[in-house]
């Protein structure tokens, strides 16, 4: 029995945990990949925005997290998968049989990025579908290659390999960009870039590699297929609620739904960081969550 289980171990988890230890309670994060920092692995731009650190990327700033961590005695376990989770009992079950109790429970679980659902996307991670333009730009020189979204990181990428690549597809389902207008403006004057509006990839084409996409276009009669090498999908976010779905209350988009104490509709039971935050989801946000949850969850305990 645990006063505090935290699930996820990105940047609010480990804010949680850092400021619960502070705080006397005996806790346990639990991490289902193998390395801690959530999304801050996936950040390969510099942080700068964060204030007090300037870091080169994200796992520079996710290195400082853990070296912050090591003198602390809360309990870490990564790659664990979990069975299910009763959030009124407070009763965490790992798919290895453990079960787990505690009299506080923190979700922060984060936000994985939204996927097209289509066939090769899985088949070609990898391959040709690509994590991070910023990353692998230097791979994708001399290719042609397909950018699926309309928003600000749609529009980022196909302007940072318009760089690189001899040409850049910009697929997005909507008749104009939601991106923001310096980006609308650039991408549609740019000589390699060209934007496809109100249109659908339908599959991602390709053996070892990505070969090409196939494309349905508003107004055409059938769809097509574009020769490509690379794609990259940046249609948003959606937030990791799948262990708790039906438990607990959500708003309109899925997120979950918290007070100014960060405690869910379900009393003892908090979240912190992105998975509670649709408006505003920054890492300042994510670690400032988790310490109001810490020091709630404290309060409570001692009176
Ligand atoms: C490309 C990119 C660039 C960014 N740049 C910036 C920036 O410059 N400045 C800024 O402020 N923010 C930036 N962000 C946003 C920032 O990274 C997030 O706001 C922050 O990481 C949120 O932290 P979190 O702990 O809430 O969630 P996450 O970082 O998403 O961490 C959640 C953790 O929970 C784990 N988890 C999920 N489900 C389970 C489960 N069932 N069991 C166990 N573990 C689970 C995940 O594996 C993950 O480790 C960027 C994000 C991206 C993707």
């Amino acid at each position: 029995m645990y006063d505090v289980l935290i699930i996820g171990a990105g940047p609010a988890g480990l804010s949680a945990a850092l400021w619960c230890d502070k705080l006397g309670l005996d806790t346990l994060v639990l991490e289902q990949k193998q390395e801690v920092g959530g999304q801050l692995l996936s950040v390969h731009n510099v942080i700068d925005d964060y204030p007090g650190i300037h870091a080169a990327h994200g796992r520079e700033l996710r290195d400082q997290f853990v070296e912050q961590t090591k003198d602390c005695d809360f309990d870490l376990w990564t790659r664990v998968e979990i069975e299910s989770v009763d959030l009124t009992a407070k009763r965490v079950k790992l798919k290895s049989g453990e079960e787990l109790e505690s009299i506080a429970l923190i979700l922060a679980t984060g936000l994985r990025r939204r996927k097209l659902g289509i066939p090769g996307e899985t088949e070609l991670v990898g391959r040709g579908i690509i994590e991070s333009a910023t990353k692998e730009r230097d791979t994708l020189a001399g290719k042609d290659v397909c950018v699926v979204g309309g928003g600000d990181a749609a529009a980022e990428n196909a302007l940072l390999l318009g760089e690189v690549c001899p040409t850049v597809t910009l697929v997005h389902r909507g008749k104009k960009l939601s991106a923001r207008r310096e980006f609308s403006e650039q991408l549609h004057t740019h000589h390699c870039v060209t934007v496809f509006p109100e249109s659908r990839v339908l599959r991602i084409i390709g053996n070892d590699q990505v070969e090409a996409v196939e494309i349905e276009r508003a107004h055409a009669l059938k769809p097509f297929q574009m020769a490509v090498q690379g794609v990259v999908v940046r249609i948003g976010f959606e937030p990791n609620t799948d262990c708790v779905l039906g438990q607990v209350a959500v708003d309109e988009r899925g997120y979950l739904a918290v007070d100014s104490q960060q405690e869910t509709s379900v009393s003892n039971v908090f979240a912190i960081g992105d998975v509670a935050n649709p408006l505003a989801p920054t890492i300042a946000g994510a670690v400032g969550a988790g310490a109001t949850a810490a020091k709630v969850i404290a309060s409570r305990l001692r009176s």
